[in-house]
């Protein structure tokens, strides 16, 4: 936030001398399906930024996980192939590709096994500290990022220059959630859709290390009536507010 006020006051007072930022972080959080990877996405294509996300290194956890057969209670087991597999994304695929052990891993991602898993798993200590530690890592190699999570704003960048929160009621987001698998052809059930984002939400808010939470210095967003549109918008115009965006003097 102290960097946020500082830019703002610079903006202000010279905002064509003020140099552009090297180091520029958006965080966007908030429940699952409130469409911040799509959001995130869409943002950072409109500011020239990077992208990260994080849910997929989570999930790519979860799946290796399951694919080798271990106990998902198993925490030393589980954060062990996730340290293995040295999660790292492919910036120059729109969406990034994850990759593990140099391979492209992001075909089981959005499989109902590993949907279903994903949030039990991402409760594990171990694993989050490895997966936090590598997400840091991603952050000081590439400064110019939005970051997108549960947990980014609040323990990854807590000193990120603007941090969002979205929501959205859970009807609302099993709609979207469903008109995205209606769209692959999937049948679909909306009550049990709700019933698993809000049980998704529970756990993901209950856990003890790096719950879903806001981070007090968030701008909330309630994107319920909001058109995906509406939403990346907004959040183009707070950051454009507040920051110089071109690219820095021969970066990138
Ligand atoms: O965002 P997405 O739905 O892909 O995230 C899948 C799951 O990964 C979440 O439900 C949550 O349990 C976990 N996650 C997390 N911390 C993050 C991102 C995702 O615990 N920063």
């Amino acid at each position: 936030m102290k960097d946020q006020m500082i830019v703002s006051k610079q903006v202000g007072r010279t905002p064509r001398s003020t140099p552009p930022q090297d180091h520029l972080i958006v965080t966007i959080d908030g429940p699952a399906g409130t469409g911040k990877s799509s959001v995130g996405r869409m943002l950072a294509l409109r500011l020239g930024l990077e992208f990260l996300d994080t849910g997929a290194m989570y999930r790519a956890a979860t799946a290796r996980a399951i694919d080798a057969g271990v106990s998902l209670e198993d925490e030393d087991a589980v954060a062990g192939l996730a340290l293995e597999a040295d999660f790292h994304f492919d910036w120059q695929t729109d969406p990034p590709t994850l990759l593990a052990g140099g391979k492209p891993y992001d075909a089981r991602l959005r499989d109902d096994d590993v949907t279903r898993a994903v949030s039990g798993v991402s409760a594990l200590a171990a694993l989050r500290e490895v997966l936090v530690r590598k997400q840091k890592l991603i952050g000081a190699q590439h400064p110019r990022l939005v970051s997108e999570g549960r947990d980014q704003g609040s323990v990854v960048f807590p000193d990120a220059n603007i941090k969002f929160y979205l929501h959205a009621s859970a009807r609302v987001r099993a709609e979207r959630r469903a008109a995205q698998l209606q769209e692959t052809g999937r049948a679909v059930d909306i009550d049990a859709l709700e019933q698993e984002l809000d049980d998704r939400d529970r756990s993901d808010a209950g856990r003890a290390v790096g719950p879903l939470k806001k981070p007090e210095d968030a701008i909330v967003i309630d994107t319920s009536s909001l058109s995906f549109e509406e939403v990346v918008d907004k959040l183009e115009k707070v950051v454009r507010a507040q920051v110089t965006l071109d690219a820095p003097a021969g970066g990138e």
